[in-house]
């Protein structure tokens, strides 16, 4: 596990061949570069079903999404082999990123359409329900402002029938200016809960919102890291925002 002061930084990508869809990899590919960019030492470690070892190294976890189908093959392995060095590293600092059916089973249950639960690891006081129809489309999110993030937007795309609600007092990752959230009703999207962050954007999500991928770099380091010339991605970014926001729903 890398600190403040040390030159690398390690990614432990959980279920990379289950829990990776609508361009999910495209996070670890951001994450890996932009730490390279700032010289950082990178490298990423796939932690598949089965794999308990390494995971107190890691400095940042990424957890994709995936369909009930994926979801229902993986959470056993979580809950035996994943949970406890899991929020182990969690306690020393580590950050997390998880996206969707990820984010999911890092709360306390997901139910599927069907009515099976999954149970998840309880990681974060979240709780999600299949509802009837799937939420689809494009995203805008008003960052929340703990976050201290510039621009305050967050933009991505969302695919899911989980509604997901939060506990007494969990901090949102956002406020939806567009699209769905959570659960299509109290507005929030996501969480953001010390060095955890879940949300339903996928996209993917990182290379539009630098801002978020460094925030979570400098979570696992603990530590800020130098500006990169974003311009291209905030300008991908600004695009959507302005096109979501010009009335589209
Ligand atoms: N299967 C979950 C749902 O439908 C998660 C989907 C996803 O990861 N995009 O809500």
């Amino acid at each position: 596990m890398t600190r403040a002061g040390e030159s690398a930084l390690t990614i432990g990508w959980l279920y990379p061949d289950l829990m990776n869809i609508y361009g999910d990899r495209g996070n670890i590919l951001t994450l890996y570069q932009r730490a390279r960019w700032r010289g950082l030492e990178a490298r990423v470690v796939e932690l598949g079903k089965g794999e308990a070892a390494g995971l107190d190294e890691v400095d940042v976890f990424f957890f994709g999404g995936g369909q009930d189908r994926e979801q229902a093959l993986v959470y056993d392995d979580l809950l035996e082999t994943k949970a406890e060095p899991l929020a182990e590293a969690v306690r020393r600092g580590a950050a997390v990123l998880a996206v969707c059916g990820g984010y999911q089973l890092l709360g306390h249950y997901y139910q599927t359409a069907t009515g099976e639960r999954l149970p998840g690891i309880g990681l974060i006081d979240v709780r999600t329900e299949a509802g009837s129809r799937r939420y689809i489309g494009d995203v805008v999110a008003r960052a929340d402002e703990s976050l201290d993030l510039e621009p305050t937007t967050l933009v991505g795309f969302e695919n899911h029938s989980g509604r997901t609600f939060l506990g007494e007092g969990v901090r949102p990752l956002g406020r939806v200016l567009r699209g769905y959230g959570n659960n299509g009703d109290d507005g929030t999207e996501g969480v953001a809960v010390g060095n955890l962050f879940g949300t339903y954007l996928h996209g993917s999500l990182l290379p539009k919102n630098p801002h978020l991928a460094d925030l979570v770099i400098e979570r696992a380091l603990g530590r800020r890291l130098d500006p990169l010339d974003d311009r291209v991605e905030l300008d991908a970014h600004r695009r959507i925002v302005e096109r979501e926001l010009a009335g589209r729903r």
